[in-house]
């Protein structure tokens, strides 16, 4: 009689749980040992973020930062699952999704990542665009088309509310794509931009938004979003500014349902990992990501980005890996490999490993850094030849030669 294999489920089919999956196929079983590998997401296809932006000035295309989950696992043994994880029944070892079956599991890797938390602002749910998936992306190039096609309209107005990675990127990006009839402001509740980041980078996307003509709101809150409008306090004064366009790109939070489970969290309902990424008292589950609160061995805590969760995914895989082949389990380490920024469409900054760079070098380099990232080596080479054959990327590699 021949046993069943184990199963091993993956929730979620981003940084985090994509990657897992692949890692975990490549990974030596013995023979008659090899489990069943389920990768679940709600989409049907994989989405990298970083270069989400590109989307809005036409320099990428949808295929290239959004390959399909079946053209990706296509070469490997991973099983793909499209549906809505809505549950799971930690006692019975089992994921409830949305009108499926359930699907029982030995080893859980919950890599969810994290939703964009409603604002309590009156007019937020009718008028704040966030941006964070390929239908924010699609739905806001809806909106921008259809302003642009506006002959009478002579400007067209964007606050983005957020003066982070996304706040910055977003508004370069829009500036460059709406030249002289766009009129974009980013709203910042602190006194800086780019908290946290290193002096260089902020610097130099000070510059870009000032070359941009970018407004830059600091100290200020949103307090209202009336149709065609955002009320703005700063210093305890509020102004009523007429906008065509809010993008909302603060915060991010667990997936509401997620904090329900009978599973420790942290106080922003994220899962309480241990270096290993198993969940506390529950050696079967893991969690990685955006959806997890983790430290990693030396204590640190780990930001929620997609470098984090990448380097995660392959800790992931090989302890779920050695958990099922009686190994010892490996304690995550985090490696800060630095920050990259796109700053419009031909410039960037990075900084990391003793490395300092803006401008279209750095547009290079923070695109050849992300083509290596991308999963498998057939997508890296399509991308790469189309990027090879299109005309203005030609250009800047030219000059970087
Ligand atoms: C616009 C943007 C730009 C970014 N730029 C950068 C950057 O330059 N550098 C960087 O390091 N990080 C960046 N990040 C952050 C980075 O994307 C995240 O930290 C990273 O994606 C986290 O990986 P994850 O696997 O936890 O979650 P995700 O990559 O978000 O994947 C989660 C997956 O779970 C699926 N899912 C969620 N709920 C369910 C459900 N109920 N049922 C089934 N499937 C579900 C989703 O469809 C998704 O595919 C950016 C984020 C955004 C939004």
């Amino acid at each position: 009689m021949s046993e069943q294999p184990q199963q091993i489920c993956i929730l979620g089919g981003g940084f985090g749980g994509l990657y897992t999956a692949l890692r975990l196929d490549q990974l030596p079983w013995e023979r008659g040992m090899r489990p069943e590998i389920v990768l679940v997401d709600q989409r049907d296809r994989f989405l990298f973020t970083p270069l989400l932006y590109e989307l809005l000035t036409d320099e990428l295309q949808t295929w290239e930062i959004a390959p399909p989950f079946a053209e990706l696992l296509a070469e490997t043994d991973v099983r793909f699952c499209q549906g809505r994880v809505v549950d799971i029944a930690v006692d019975q070892q089992q994921v409830l999704l949305d009108g499926q079956a359930p699907l029982a599991y030995d080893r859980l890797a919950i890599a969810l990542g994290g939703i964009t938390p409603r604002a309590d602002i009156p007019g937020w749910s009718e008028q704040a665009l966030p941006f964070r998936s390929l239908v924010d992306a699609e739905c806001l190039r809806a909106r921008l088309r259809d302003l642009e096609r506006q002959p009478e309209r002579d400007k067209i107005r964007v606050a983005i509310v957020g003066g982070g990675y996304s706040g910055i990127e977003l508004a370069c990006k829009l500036a460059d794509r709406l030249g002289t009839r766009g009129r974009i402001r980013i709203i910042e509740r602190g006194t800086e931009i780019l908290k946290g980041s290193p002096e260089f980078n902020r610097q130099a996307a000070r510059q870009a938004l000032s070359d941009r003509q970018i407004w830059l709101d600091l100290e200020t809150t949103v307090t209202a979003m009336p149709k065609g409008a955002i009320a703005l306090d700063y210093r305890g004064r509020t102004d009523e500014i007429p906008v065509d366009l809010v993008l909302w790109t603060v915060g991010t939070r667990a997936v509401p349902w997620l904090t329900q489970l009978p599973l420790k969290q942290d106080e922003r309902g994220l899962l309480v990992a241990e270096a290993t990424l198993q969940l506390v008292d529950h050696p079967e589950l893991f969690a990685l990501g955006d959806a997890a609160a983790n430290f990693d061995a030396s204590g640190q805590r780990i930001p929620a980005t997609a470098q984090a969760a990448l380097q995660q995914a392959d800790f992931c895989a090989w302890n779920l890996w050695a958990s099922l082949t009686d190994r010892p389990l490996l304690p995550y380490r985090y490696f800060p490999l630095g920050e990259m920024l796109a700053l419009g469409t031909d410039s960037a900054v990075l900084s990391g490993l003793g490395l300092k760079l803006d401008g279209p070098l750095a547009y290079l380099a923070r695109r050849l850094a992300y083509l290596y990232r991308m999963p498998t080596l057939q997508h890296q080479l399509a991308v790469g030849v189309n990027w090879l054959t299109r005309p203005a990327l030609t250009a800047l590699s030219q000059l970087a030669l």
